[in-house]
C-alpha cells in the first residue's frame, strides 16, 4: 500500500498539480473560446433574423404601396371616387373578399380624413379609419401631400385591435385632374391584416422558426419591434431561437474532450515516471535521514537525534520534566587496545543492547560517539527514574562482558542534569550532564552525579589548570621534587621517588592537578616529562635508583611500555634503576591489562612497585597475582603503628608474603625515629618519610650530603 504521508503528497503535488493546472487552463481556454464563438454565432443569427423580418415587412409595405398607386393614380378612380364617391363603382372595384388579394380593408376619406366609405373583409367597416388605425392614422395622414398637383403614397405598419396591418394611403387623382381641378381630393386607404399564413410564409422564406406577432414583450425570447411611421410600436415579432452555436459547441466539445484525453494520455506516463523517480529519491532521502539520526554501530539514536528530541521537549511552551544522563565508559580504551577494534565494536554493541533494555521506559537512549552514551527521561518523576536507571546501568556495565570468548570488564561514570528554569537550551542541558559526568569520573568512577553549580566552578577552574599545564608540558618543563628512599640496614639513600610539582607560582598540589592531567589526556605526557627531567637532573648520581608514579589511565596507552623504554634508551638510563609505582586501583580496574604491562616492563628490565598498599581493598591475594618487585606500605600504616597490634600484624604478614615472593618492602610516611625503628623491626627493607627527608629540589638533593636530622646518620651522598 502506498502511504500518503506529507512527503509523498508533496511529490505528487509537484507533478500532479502542474498536470491538473495545465489541463484545467487548456480546457478552460477551449471552453471559453468555444462559448465565445457560439455566443457570437448566436448573436449573428439573431441579427440575421431581425434583418430578415425587417426586409419581409418592408417588402410587404412596398407591395402595398405599388397596389395603392395602381388603384389611386388612375383616371377612372378619380372620376368615380376622386372628389365624390360612386359607391357601386367602388364596391365593384375595390372591395374584395378574396383572401389572396393584396388588401382586405378599404377606406375612402375626405380631405379631413373622415370616412366617406369603409369596408373591411367585404363588409361595411365597424370602425372608422381613424379609430381602426388609431394613433398611426394621424401620422400617416399628415404625411400625404397637401398640394393637389402631387401624387405620393404613405405606407406604414400599424398595430390595430385585430393585429398588425400593412397600410398604404394615397390621394385619388391623375396628373390631368390635378392640373385642372382645384377641388380637394379624396384619399384611398388599403390595408391588410398580417395573418398566420403571411407569417408562415415569411418564416419559410427567411428560415425563421415559429415567427409570431404580439403586442407585449416575452421575457427571454428573441424579438424584434416593428414600428409605425411615427416610430411607435406597431407589433412585436418573436420567434424560436435556433442555436447554431449550440450544435457547433456540441461538435467542438467532442473534439476538445478527445484533445484533453490525449493530452492526459501523453502526460500520465511522464508523470508516472517522475513520480516513481521522486518517490525513489524520497525513500532514499528518508533512509538517509534515518541513517543520519541513528548510530550505525549500536543501533541507538545518535547525537543529532538526541539533540532534536531534547529541543522538541524543551520547547518553551511545554512544561515537560526532563532529565538527561551522559554515560562514559571506564576502561573502554584498554579493551580496544588490548584486543582489537572489532572486539571494541562488539563491546559497544553489547553495552548498547543492555542500555536499550534498561532504558526501555525512557524517551530514548543514544550513543554520542566513542564510548559515550546518553539517555533521556521524561515525566514528573524523571529525577528519581534517572537515578534508578543510572544505578542499573552502572551495575550492568561492571558485569564482565563476554565478547565471543574474550572477557572485558569496564565501568561507567554517569552525569545527570535536569530541566530547571535556567535551562531552556538543549546544548545547556547537555553541557551540564557532561560536567556532572566529568566529576563522576574524576571522583573515582562507577558512580553517577547530578550537576550543580559548584561542579561548574570546578570545571572552569580545571580548564584553567589544564590550559596552563599544557603550556608547561608542551615546552617540556614541569616541576619535580625528589624524596630520598633509605636502606634500612645502613640508612644510606638508595634511591629517590620523583614527585610532580606545579611549576607555576600558584600552590597546586598533585591531588589537584594530577586528576586534571588525567581528564584532559595529558597524563602520559606528564609522566614522560617527569621521567626526562628526573633522568637529566640525576645525571651526576648514577648510584641512585629512580621511582616514578604511574596513573591508572596510563595502562590504557598501549604504547606505554615502548615509550618509556624509548626514553630510557634515548637518555642512556639503565632500565634496572627505574621503578614504576602502581596503586591498587590499577589492579582492580583491569587485572589482565595490568599483568600484561607488568610483565612487559619487567621484561624490559624495569622494576614495578605496588604503591599505597594497605589503604584500599586489595587483598594480599593480589600480591601473589602480580609479581611486584617492591611493595610500598602506605603512610597510614606507619602512622597507626602505635594504635595496636593489628596494624603490626598486617605489616608483618605483608612483609612475609613479600619476602616469599622475593619483593622488597618500603615503609612510607616515616615521621619519627620510633616509626622507623618499628618498621625496621617488622622487616621493611627501605624507609621513606619526612623523618629522613621531605621531597626536595634536585639542587637541594645534590647539595645535601647528610639528612636534616644528623642524629639519624643517614648518608645522602654516595
Ligand atoms: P605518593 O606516591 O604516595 O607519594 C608520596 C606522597 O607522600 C608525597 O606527596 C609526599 O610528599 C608525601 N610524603 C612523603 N613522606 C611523608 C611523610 O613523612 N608524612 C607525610 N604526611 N607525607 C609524606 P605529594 O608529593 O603531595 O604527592 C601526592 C601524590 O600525588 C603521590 O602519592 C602520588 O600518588 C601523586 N603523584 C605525585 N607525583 C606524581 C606523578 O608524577 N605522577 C603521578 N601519576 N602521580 C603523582
Ligand atoms: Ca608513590
Ligand atoms: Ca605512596
Amino acid at each position: 500500500m502506498m502511504q500518503f504521508d506529507r512527503k509523498k503528497l508533496k511529490v505528487l503535488s509537484l507533478i500532479g498539480l502542474p498536470i491538473v493546472l495545465v489541463t484545467a487552463v487548456l480546457s478552460w481556454n477551449n471552453f471559453r473560446m468555444l462559448y465565445g464563438i457560439t455566443e457570437s454565432v448566436n448573436r449573428q443569427e439573431e441579427l440575421r433574423t431581425k434583418q430578415a423580418i425587417d426586409a419581409a415587412f418592408s417588402s410587404l409595405l412596398d407591395q402595398m404601396a405599388i397596389t395603392i398607386t395602381d388603384n389611386a393614380n388612375w383616371t377612372a378612380a378619380y372620376e368615380e371616387a376622386g372628389t365624390t364617391v360612386n359607391e357601386d363603382w367602388v364596391r365593384d372595384t375595390w372591395i374584395t373578399t378574396d383572401e389572396k388579394a393584396h388588401y382586405d380593408t378599404t377606406y375612402i376619406l375626405d380631405a379631413k380624413g373622415d370616412d366617406l366609405l369603409g369596408y373591411a373583409q367585404g363588409k361595411p367597416a365597424r370602425l372608422s379609419a381613424k379609430k381602426f388605425y388609431g394613433a398611426s392614422f394621424a401620422a400617416m395622414f399628415a404625411k400625404l401631400p397637401k398640394d393637389n398637383t402631387k401624387f405620393e403614397t404613405v405606407s406604414s405598419l400599424v398595430g390595430t385591435e385585430q393585429g398588425l396591418a400593412i397600410v398604404s394611403m394615397a390621394p385619388i387623382t391623375t396628373e390631368e385632374a390635378s392640373a385642372t381641378s382645384e377641388k380637394p381630393r379624396n384619399t384611398l386607404v388599403f390595408s391588410k391584416l398580417v395573418n398566420t399564413a403571411t407569417l408562415a410564409k415569411i418564416g419559410k422564406t427567411h428560415v425563421i422558426e415559429q415567427l409570431k406577432l404580439g403586442s407585449t414583450l416575452q421575457e427571454g425570447a428573441p424579438r424584434y419591434i416593428l414600428k409605425d411611421i411615427g416610430g411607435k410600436t406597431a407589433a412585436i415579432a418573436s420567434w424560436k431561437m435556433v442555436d447554431p452555436g449550440g450544435d457547433m459547441r456540441g461538435e467542438y466539445l467532442v473534439h476538445a474532450l478527445i484533445m484533453v484525453f490525449s493530452l492526459l494520455c501523453f502526460l500520465f506516463p511522464i508523470a508516472l515516471v517522475h513520480y516513481r523517480t521522486l518517490a525513489a529519491m524520497d525513500s532514499r532521502e528518508r533512509t538517509a535521514v534515518k541513517a543520519a539520526r541513528v548510530d550505525f554501530l549500536s543501533g541507538l539514536a545518535n547525537r543529532v537525534q538526541l539533540l532534536e528530541k531534547l529541543e522538541e521537549l524543551l520547547d518553551r511552551n511545554s512544561p515537560d520534566h526532563i532529565a538527561l544522563a551522559f554515560i562514559d565508559l571506564d576502561g573502554f580504551k584498554a579493551v580496544n587496545d588490548t584486543y582489537d577494534h572489532e572486539t571494541g565494536d562488539k563491546l559497544i554493541r553489547a553495552f548498547g543492547a543492555g542500555l536499550a533494555e534498561l532504558t526501555a521506559d525512557c524517551v530514548l537512549a543514544a550513543r554520542l560517539g566513542g564510548d559515550e552514551f546518553a539517555f533521556l527521561v521524561k515525566g514528573p518523576d524523571c529525577q528519581a527514574k534517572a537515578e534508578s536507571v543510572a544505578a542499573q546501568v552502572i551495575t550492568f556495565s561492571r558485569e564482565p562482558f563476554d565478547l565471543d570468548g574474550r572477557m572485558a570488564s569496564i565501568g561507567a561514570s554517569i552525569g545527570l542534569s535536569h530541566r530547571d528554569p535556567d535551562v531552556t537550551e538543549a546544548s545547556e542541558l547537555m553541557r551540564r550532564a557532561d560536567i556532572a559526568m566529568y566529576d563522576a569520573k574524576g571522583s573515582g568512577r562507577n558512580q553517577w552525579r547530578w550537576f550543580d553549580a559548584s561542579l561548574e566552578a570546578k570545571r572552569s577552574s580545571d580548564l584553567l589548570v589544564a590550559n596552563e599545564m599544557r603550556r608547561y608540558l608542551d615546552s617540556g618543563t614541569f616541576g619535580v621534587a625528589y624524596q630520598p628512599i633509605i636502606d634500612t640496614t645502613n640508612r644510606a639513600v638508595v634511591g629517590v621517588e620523583a614527585l610532580a610539582r606545579w611549576p607555576g607560582p600558584s600552590p597546586l598540589t598533585p591531588e589537584r592537578f594530577i586528576p586534571v592531567a588525567e581528564e584532559h589526556g595529558m597524563i602520559d605526557l606528564l609522566c614522560e616529562v617527569i621521567l626526562r627531567t628526573a633522568i637529566a637532573e640525576l645525571a651526576t648520581r648514577p648510584d641512585l635508583n629512580l621511582a616514578i608514579n604511574v596513573s591508572a589511565l596510563q595502562l590504557n596507552n598501549k604504547n606505554m611500555v615502548s615509550n618509556i623504554v624509548a626514553v630510557l634508551e634515548e637518555l642512556d638510563f639503565a632500565a634496572s634503576r627505574l621503578e614504576l609505582e602502581f596503586t591498587e586501583t590499577h589492579l582492580i580496574r583491569n587485572k589482565r591489562r595490568t599483568k600484561e604491562i607488568i610483565s612487559q616492563l619487567q621484561g624490559a628490565g624495569i622494576k614495578v612497585a605496588l604503591d599505597d598498599f594497605g589503604t584500599g581493598y586489595a587483598s594480599v591475594g593480589y600480591l601473589r597475582d602480580f609479581a611486584f618487585d617492591t611493595i610500598k606500605l602506605d603512610r597510614s600504616l606507619a602512622h597507626s603503628l602505635g594504635e595496636g597490634r593489628d596494624v603490626r600484624k598486617i605489616v608483618q604478614g605483608t612483609v612475609l608474603i613479600a619476602k616469599g615472593l622475593s619483593a622488597n618492602v618500603v615503609a612510607e610516611g616515616i615521621e619519627t625515629e620510633e616509626q622507623s625503628g618499628i618498621m625496621k623491626m617488622l622487616g621493611a627493607n627501605k624507609l621513606q618519610g619526612y623523618y629522613f627527608a621531605k621531597p626536595m629540589s634536585a639542587k637541594q638533593l645534590l647539595l645535601k650530603s647528610t639528612m636534616p636530622d644528623a642524629k639519624s646518620g643517614v648518608q645522602i651522598a654516595g
